[in-house]
């Protein structure tokens, strides 16, 4: 099972529980209502008897439905009527014995009447896409709304003729376009520059916004992904790394894979980071890519295969500057 049905099952379950716990909601208001106020049951009972007994008739005599219609719908108005009135007279809410839903709209299935799938059902998606990403904490604090440009030095670089300042301003243009318009248009992105000049940061941010649009993000260092990989080719079995994981990395609509150049590399890595991005780029998928290492570095470090899908399907944005972390102490 991919990632996408395993969090849209666990959505789905989630409502299940909760219809369940409302119907026992109801059912413990409906017995309040019976020892408080037996009469409104009896009503309901005979209520209904009488709605039994029309369709009854109608099956009877079809040439008489509309009749019978209006004469069920009047008694229906007429005890309704009398149940608020005696609900109030016993200090209950006007709705106390209706249905209890969280979502009325989709009365807690998840599906709307023309089987569109239900906002509730959408942001319960959502949840569960937080919830593995394992950003929830980062994303609470790192989102497009609190980057802040202060720290970046506005002194020219001589070698880029802007200043770090004004190069985070484009650069943060670039994310966020990405990021506001994704799944409109297919772009990759390479954050490529040295630590601490706020590409982690930039990576949550893309992640939050793109989440919270309802696309399946997957978002790992890369000693995270690599590590995947290796428990899948070599521990098959042991762990609940299962081939439904590997083809979410391969499929989710964005994968980020942040410091890229951190892992260990061996042939096998080597294979499995030119299989991933390989397939995304086939398959239009986006993908973001953190790496502190220079484009040079990256050519030494990785196949050439690599290196020419890196270097032509994606947009480069160079950071440089000095370390802010280090400024934020100062
Ligand atoms: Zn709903």
């Amino acid at each position: 099972m991919n990632l996408r049905e395993k969090h849209l099952q666990s959505a789905l379950k989630d409502l299940d529980k909760k219809r369940q716990e409302n119907q026992s909601i109801a059912r413990q208001r409906y017995q309040l209502v019976c020892e408080k106020a037996p009469e409104i049951a009896k009503i309901r009972q005979t209520l209904a008897e009488q709605t039994s007994y029309f369709f009854q008739e109608t099956m009877r005599s079809p040439e008489k439905k509309a009749e019978f219609t209006e004469a069920l719908q009047n008694l229906q108005a007429q005890t309704d009527q009398t149940i608020t009135t005696l609900l109030a007279s016993h200090h209950l809410p006007a709705d106390y014995l209706q249905p209890v839903y969280d979502c009325p709209h989709c009365q807690d299935t998840g599906f709307l009447p023309n089987l569109n799938a239900c906002l509730c059902l959408k942001k319960a998606f959502i949840e569960k896409a937080y919830q593995q990403s394992n950003l929830a904490p980062a994303l609470a604090s790192q989102n497009f709304d609190s980057f802040s440009f202060e720290v970046y030095g506005t002194e020219k670089n001589k070698t880029y003729g802007i200043s770090p300042r004004e190069n985070m301003h484009t650069i943060f243009e670039e994310c966020h376009h990405f990021a506001a318009a994704f799944g409109q248009n297919y772009q990759n992105l390479l954050l490529n520059g040295p630590s601490g000049l706020g590409k982690t940061f930039l990576c949550n941010c893309i992640a939050k916004e793109v989440l919270e649009q309802g696309f399946l993000v997957i978002y790992l260092s890369a000693p995270e992904f690599f590590g995947f990989f290796e428990k899948y080719h070599f521990h098959h079995g042991e762990t609940e790394i299962d081939y439904g994981f590997i083809q979410s990395i391969y499929d989710c609509d964005l994968l980020i894979i942040d410091d890229l150049g951190t892992e260990v590399i061996t042939s096998v890595t080597q294979s499995d980071l030119f299989q991933t991005l390989n397939r995304r780029i086939n398959d239009q998928k986006a993908t973001v890519i953190s790496t502190n290492l220079s484009i040079a570095q990256l050519s030494k470090t990785y196949s050439e295969r690599t290196i020419s899908r890196l270097l032509g399907e994606y947009t480069p944005l160079l950071f440089f500057g000095d370390d802010i972390r280090k400024k934020r102490y100062l």
